[in-house]
């Protein structure tokens, strides 16, 4: 060919292609109830959200590398520990002899006790010994390039002041009660807010109920979102609806395992959300029955039988989102507003 047709060749291309829009893809990778979250900047920078169980033959880490994979990634940015909960902290031991991660970020000490605590934060202190290690505030940002992540909760202290986007009355927290204190770790977790231009994320991994009113009441200090993962893999100790709706999510992805969250009054919480375009899970619910799960079309996992589906989802700077079923790669476009 000659020079001057390759170039004219060249230029047709550029011309008649549209760019690929650049995207911020967060993968939901099922862990039978626990949690791994996957972030993908357009820069190819990555944030890592807890790394779901121990055991099971490197179950849980081996399908965070395999997605991890699938994303382009040799390493992990950021890991953020929510909790020291077996099944967000237990499988970090796993995933670094197969994958390394540059920093680890967490809400501080571990504030349960006993030797079951104690062995989990000895494997994470030792984990994060491999690279920097950050405990943060809420205010605090964790410098992700390519999107802004900022700290909502940590330690049990929430933001005192409403984010950009935020400040709004929520008439929901007059008739929100409160449960029982929660004194584990849970009520501890780390939470944050993912912003990606318009479009916004939220996860605060296992955090209860009064926790998550203080985000809520008496005013919305997080604003709209557009993707939700649902607090606690969707246990009714967690997901008030003072929250839930007020946040106003058009996408929520359910974390639940089958014998874990996805407690019908969680899922009736997300599921009647205003706003909501689609509930996606994770796995079915056993305890929802076919009543109270989201239909096949929208389950990552549909039994027990360890395939290890995630659900994809990539947003634009603009708010669009596109959401993807590994197990039957059934997508769905939700445009802009
Ligand atoms: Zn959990
Ligand atoms: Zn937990």
């Amino acid at each position: 060919m000659k020079p001057i047709v390759f170039a004219l060749g060249m230029l047709l291309a550029a011309v008649t292609l549209p760019a690929a829009e650049k995207t911020l893809d967060v993968y939901f990778i099922d862990v039978e109830g626990g949690q791994a979250t996957l972030l993908v900047t357009p820069e190819k920078q990555s944030l890592l959200i807890d790394t779901g169980w121990p055991g099971f033959g490197d179950r849980d880490a081996d399908r965070i590398v395999k997605a991890a994979k699938k994303a382009g990634l040799k390493k992990i940015d950021y890991l953020l520990i929510t909790h020291y909960h077996r099944d967000h902290v237990g499988g970090i031991t796993q995933l670094l002899s197969k994958m390394s991660v540059g920093t680890f970020v967490d809400h501080g000490p571990n504030r349960e006790t006993g030797a079951a605590a104690d062995q989990l934060m000895e494997s994470y202190t030792k984990a994060a010994s491999s690279g920097q290690r950050s405990s943060v505030k809420p205010g605090d940002r964790v410098p992700l390039k390519g999107a802004e992540v900022v700290v909502l909760t940590s330690d049990g202290n929430a933001i005192d002041q409403p984010l950009s986007g935020g400040g709004q009355a929520n008439p929901l927290c007059a008739n929100a009660a409160k449960k029982a204190d929660d004194p584990t770790e849970n009520a501890r977790s780390l939470g944050v807010l993912v912003t990606f231009g318009k479009f916004r994320f939220i996860d605060i991994g296992d955090l209860t109920w009064n926790k998550e009113l203080e985000l809520a009441c008496p005013m919305n200090k997080v604003g709209p979102v557009d993707l939700y993962v649902t607090t606690h893999h969707g246990m009714d100790v967690s997901g008030p609806e003072a929250l839930v709706h007020a946040l106003r999510p058009r996408v929520a992805i359910m974390n639940n395992g089958s014998r874990k969250g996805g407690s019908p009054a969680a899922w009736k919480i997300v599921k009647s959300s205003p706003g909501l375009e689609d509930l996606w899970q994770l796995h079915f619910a056993n305890a929802g029955g076919q009543e109270h799960n989201v239909s096949n079309v929208f389950l990552a996992d549909l039994n027990d039988t360890g395939e290890g589906n995630y659900i994809k989802v990539s947003a634009t700077k603009a708010g669009a989102m596109t959401v993807w079923n590994s197990r039957n790669k059934y997508t769905k476009t939700y445009p802009a507003k």
